[in-house]
């Protein structure tokens, strides 16, 4: 029996061949981007012309979009965190004020 893998057919991140997969560098304008992100999340670099497979899988690609979601879901979190912090940065002078009175 040989080995008969496809190594240009399977996701770079999981190695399945079992679920849908989508060649990032077919992605148009959001391939930079895509490449970007599995760079900054999986820590694996896609390159252009390069020989291996260049393909994740819809669980593999789906991690990412919802990284992506959390993230911005943080960034926007940061401002309620510094209305908060706000607040409290207001309440010292008068918290002062009050110590100094007694
Ligand atoms: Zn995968």
């Amino acid at each position: 029996m040989s080995f008969r893998v496809d190594f240009r057919n399977l996701c770079r991140i999981c190695l399945t061949e079992e679920i849908d997969l989508v060649d990032i560098l077919t992605l148009g304008n959001s391939t930079e981007k895509w490449i970007q992100d599995i760079k900054a999340y999986y820590d694996v670099q896609i390159r252009f012309n390069e020989v291996k497979s260049t393909k994740l899988c819809l669980l593999c690609l789906g991690r990412i979009k919802t990284w992506r979601k959390d993230k911005v879901k943080a960034t926007n979190n940061q401002v309620v965190i510094d209305f908060l912090d706000t607040k409290v940065q207001e309440q010292l002078p008068y918290h002062r004020f009050n110590v100094n009175e007694d």
